[in-house]
């Protein structure tokens, strides 16, 4: 056998398993991007009044906000490289099994408590002065965020946003082998609520930020807020990291109930 023919098969497993990489990336970007923005385009009447901001996105901001996103996908492609080398290495145990409805649930919720609280110690640390410009800058230029922006990141961000996953997988696979289920839902909480954190629309209801029951769960005020004024409201999923630390916007339900708050006729929606 060639050496040619003897590495076709491999050059072939790796093509595969690249073009798989980047299709999984990018098709949960645009399910979660694309959905967000045709659903609230689709309901945009009944919404207007629930504008965070009065300044609306420009084309150019939309544009901006996918090309960077694009960027992104192709850095959460090599870390899903390596995350497929992992579990062929036999360090990412994945259960083959029928799903077990309770071991599901506790791995759905082990993987979103542990990327809350890396996501907010990480975006903290991007927020330093001698990290900020190279490595966030490039998220915060949308001042005015639409769910495009949820992948809008430096390449640098791209790879402190994503290193985690591989690692928490192996964490948690090893406490029970990983349900691919488990891996599933978290995929899609994450793009669904990144997506609808950047939306540019208050959806929840009036009180939900002060209520036990919710008030406990970030809201798009919340995030929104991050963007308009970055020193507060780093957490991505729960607001107890910044109600612990000291970083929740000083006037956030003030900012939130009056959103929520606005009737139909305060804002009218142009013909
Ligand atoms: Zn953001
Ligand atoms: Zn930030």
């Amino acid at each position: 056998m060639s050496l040619l023919s003897s590495l076709t098969p491999m050059l072939s497993e790796i093509a595969n398993e690249t073009r798989w990489a980047v299709q999984i990336e990018f098709e949960r970007y645009l399910a979660g991007a694309a959905g967000v923005a045709i659903l609230y385009w689709l309901i945009r009447r009944w919404i207007e009044p629930r504008r965070i901001q009065a300044a609306k996105p420009s084309l150019a901001d939309r544009r901006r906000e996918f090309g960077q996103s694009v960027q992104a996908i192709l850095v959460f492609s090599v870390v899903n490289l390596l995350t497929f080398a992992m579990y062929r290495a036999g360090w990412l145990p994945i259960s083959q099994g029928e799903p077990i409805l309770g071991i599901l649930i506790a791995q759905i919720v082990a993987m979103v408590i542990l990327h809350d609280t890396w996501f907010y110690w990480m975006h903290r640390t991007l927020h330093l002065r001698a990290l900020f410009r190279r490595a966030h800058a490039a998220h915060h230029r949308s001042r005015t965020p639409t769910s495009w922006a949820a992948y809008s990141f430096a390449p640098i961000e791209a790879v402190f946003e994503s290193i985690y996953v591989p690692a928490m997988f192996v964490i948690v696979s090893h406490v029970a082998p990983m349900q691919p289920w488990a891996i599933f839902v978290f995929l899609g909480h994450q793009i669904a609520r990144n997506a609808i954190g950047h939306s540019g629309f208050e959806l929840a209801w009036p009180g939900f930020t002060r209520a036990p029951l919710t008030g406990w769960l970030t809201t798009t005020t919340h995030h929104d807020l991050h963007h308009t004024e970055g020193r507060y409201n780093f957490g991505l999923y729960f607001t107890w990291w910044d109600r612990i630390m000291g970083t929740e916007h000083p006037h956030y339900h003030a900012r939130f109930e009056a959103v929520v708050g606005r009737r139909a006729v305060e804002q009218p929606v142009a013909a």
